[in-house]
């Protein structure tokens, strides 16, 4: 078995039929029916059959599944337009009315959604706990619980949940686990080798590495990523061919970006606690994280996301302390998004002020002084020296 610098070129090669090394953009909706009235059968029945109509596969988003299925180490995957597209397709393709999630306090704010606005409207109940409790997933087990959804690190504040603890307790009971890694990336973070069942990926973070695509991907089982292609079939959100050569071409690069990531977040956020403006930086690499030695067991390098909390008198003088920083630093972009090659740093009590409410960002941990960092891979000595030169500012 080769290793996953090597993987991440060569895995899925034979989806590229022609002579090119490098897989041309399949930029074509439906493909010449084959004459071979079997042959046709199976290309229009076969699950993701590679060419046939776009919405059932494309060969790029076949090598993009066959790499990222090797990289988390499950059987198979699918590729879908969005990270969300991939939460949402995953979970519709396991759960229905009178079904039982447990999920967590913390999550991306479109998964959030999904479970609070969209999902409970179709009859299926939610219980959110804290992932730091280790015993709260176990406490909410109900007879009708089929998903235990998880996230770790957690979007924003950085908690972690302990995979090896769920993807036993799963086992034990029968549930499905499933693990947003957007975070951590599969090269920072591998959940299936802990029981994990499903691994999902907003690919538009790290797996790209651009900010130039949006993209989701699936991991799991043959049989459960053929139940999730049926799902999108009829949901359809499908990723296009050109954001999934993209993505091909990002995934090169993947364990290169990743370790320069780690080590300049590292860096950074050893640099930031030091540093009297900044009250607190959550970092899992830090050993002041309340959960480092669990993020020492479970991961193999500690992602490019930091949150700080700015000083302040007060609430209102931290949030105007933080908006100065944010408006100071020249190389962080205020943008949202994460996990591309530059530094990108947002205000997450304003970013998510409309979709959270006022105890929602309470209990997941989001405050006025608060900014999340994603840190890219310029060198670290002009990082450092950004915020620097922005926190003098305040
Ligand atoms: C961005 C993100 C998503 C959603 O992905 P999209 O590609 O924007 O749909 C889901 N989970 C996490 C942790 C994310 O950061």
């Amino acid at each position: 078995m080769a290793k996953v610098e090597t993987n991440l070129i060569h895995i899925g090669e034979e989806f590229n039929k022609t002579n090119a090394v490098v897989a041309p953009i399949y930029q074509s909706s439906t493909y010449l029916a084959n004459e071979d009235i079997d042959a046709y059968i199976t290309a229009a029945t076969a699950p993701k059959y590679p060419e046939f109509y776009h919405r059932h596969g494309n060969p790029t988003n076949s090598q993009v599944a066959a790499i990222v299925a090797n990289l988390e180490k499950t059987a198979d995957a699918l590729v879908l337009s969005t990270g969300m597209a991939a939460i949402s397709t995953a979970i519709l393709a396991l759960v229905k009315a009178g079904d039982h999630i447990i999920a967590q306090h913390a999550h991306y704010s479109g998964t959030t959604l999904f479970f609070k606005q969209f999902l409970i409207d179709y009859g299926i109940e939610i219980t959110h706990v804290d992932q730091k409790d280790i015993n709260a997933f176990e406490a909410a087990i109900q007879s009708n619980t089929k998903l235990i959804y998880l996230e770790t690190p957690s979007n924003p504040n950085l908690d972690i949940t302990d995979l090896e603890l769920l993807g036993r307790l799963g086992k034990e009971k029968g549930i499905t686990t499933m693990v947003d890694n957007t975070f951590a990336s599969p090269i920072n973070q591998l959940p299936s080798e802990f029981g994990i069942d499903v691994v999902i990926h907003s690919a538009t973070k790290y797996l790209g590495g651009h900010s130039d695509l949006t993209a989701g991907i699936v991991c799991g089982s043959k049989e459960y990523i053929e139940k999730v292609w049926s799902r999108s079939l009829v949901l359809g959100a499908t990723l296009s061919p050109f954001d999934s050569w993209l993505l091909l071409r990002g995934l090169k690069t993947l364990s290169l970006r990743v370790r320069q990531i780690n080590e300049n977040a590292q860096q950074l956020a050893e640099w930031l606690e030091r540093n009297a403006a900044i009250q607190h930086v959550a970092y899992v690499g830090l050993p002041s994280h309340p959960q480092h030695e669990l993020a020492k067991k479970q991961m193999k390098g500690f992602t490019g996301m930091l949150c700080i909390e700015v000083v302040g008198q007060s609430d209102e003088n931290a949030f105007q302390n933080a908006q100065r920083i944010l408006n100071n630093l020249k190389i962080f972009t205020n943008a949202a998004s994460l996990g591309g090659v530059e530094s990108l740093v947002v205000h997450p009590a304003s970013m998510w002020g409309s979709h959270h409410s006022a105890e929602q960002k309470q209990t997941s941990g989001i405050t006025k002084g608060m900014l999340r960092i994603s840190v890219g891979i310029e060198h670290i000595d002009d990082l450092i020296a950004d915020f620097d030169q922005a926190i003098r500012m305040i």
